[in-house]
């Protein structure tokens, strides 16, 4: 077979994006073109802007910092009651809008597609609105008492007012005897929700781990290590692929120790800082908390993408080995077979 001439594709690619430029008006065009371009070989990127606000009157896509939060990284932790704090409109045209499986008794024990919102009025934006979410919270609690813990997610009025939400998260996780998350991600903060992402992995830095800290500090973390504890992170389940995932890895002898956030706990999130290695699925989403456990606790982390076909190891697969294999881990071939594999009772321990 003849190779494909990559210049002739260069070529041809760039006369398809100034045909495509040639249909906007011609100031539009101008800073369109800034957005659009086309890799080639041995260069590092292919050179297009980004991270930056999208134009007034321009039609977007992009969900805004509370989405990158709400929507991606916290929504998905199933045990947990995610409050949308502020006015409605934020909550309710984003409920439901991603799809995370999970399984759990919907209002009992998960509460991954309920929707809760502090439902901001004008006197809320007036004599601000800490009264009303510490009682939410106290009532939520009382309705729900399976729930293992609360979060809050900014609005954009909440930053423009200046609630003191992380007073209130102080106070009812003491009155309620669970943690309770604020989550300063109030939609104008960044340019997409790429920076909720962000602001969201930092909430998980600073508001959980202290938590896992002290708590394996004072002997009260139930955790027995193996050295074969890996977490899942940045796979929210959308398709049911983090089940998928996990299967693999533990058919090739892993223990998963918790998914992020996908069909996720917030005790799996409690106990990722004693696994042996962290896979990342997406990496935009969070490779800060990754990092961070690297730093904070020395444990490396590798992306990986594992191919679905079961009936055979992927080079992904092979590949994924021999990273475990650089940093020292071992495999066990019997783990499939233990008491720990696949029943995904560990994850509530
Ligand atoms: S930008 Fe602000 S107001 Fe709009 S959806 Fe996001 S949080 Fe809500």
């Amino acid at each position: 077979m003849t190779p494909p001439d990559n210049k002739k594709i260069v070529e041809e690619r760039k006369e398809l994006i100034k045909e495509v430029l040639k249909a906007y008006p011609e100031k539009a065009a101008k800073k369109r073109e800034k957005h659009l371009n086309v890799h080639e070989e041995g260069k590092t990127d292919c050179g297009v802007k980004s991270n930056i606000k999208s134009l007034p009157g321009v039609m977007t896509a992009r969900g805004c910092a509370y989405a990158g939060s709400k929507g991606v990284v916290w929504g998905p932790i199933k045990d947990m009651i995610h409050i949308s704090h502020g006015p409605v409109g934020c909550g309710y045209w984003s409920w439901s809008g991603r799809r995370n499986y999970y399984l759990g008794t919907t209002g009992i024990d998960t509460f991954g597609t309920m929707h809760f919102t502090s439902d901001f009025q004008e006197r809320d934006i007036v004599f601000g609105g800490d009264k009303k979410l510490i009682k939410l919270i106290e009532e939520l609690d009382e309705l729900f008492p399976l729930n293992r813990g609360v979060s809050i997610q900014s609005e954009c009025p909440i930053g423009l007012i200046g609630d003191d939400i992380e007073a209130v998260a102080k106070k009812t996780s003491k009155t309620i005897g669970k943690p309770v998350i604020p989550v300063r991600c109030e939609g104008f903060r960044g340019v997409s929700q790429s920076l909720g992402h962000h602001i969201a992995n930092d909430m998980i830095r600073d508001w959980v781990f202290p938590r896992a800290d002290k708590a394996k500090k004072d002997g009260t973390l139930q955790f027995e290590s193996t050295p074969y504890d890996v977490a899942i992170i940045g796979d929210y389940n959308i398709g049911g692929d983090a089940w998928a995932s996990r299967i693999l890895l533990e058919e090739i002898g892993l223990r998963v120790v918790a998914q992020w956030s996908g069909d996720g706990t917030i005790n799996e999130m409690l106990l990722t800082p004693n696994v042996k290695m962290n896979l990342i699925h997406c990496y935009r989403s969070m490779n800060y908390i990754s990092r961070h456990m690297e730093e904070a606790y020395g444990i490396p982390c590798t992306k990986y993408k594992l191919n679905l076909d079961i009936t055979a190891f992927s080079s992904d697969q092979t590949l994924l080995i021999l990273n475990f294999v650089n940093f020292g881990l071992k495999f066990n071939p019997y783990l499939s077979h233990d008491k720990f594999s696949r029943s995904g009772h560990i994850r509530r321990l």
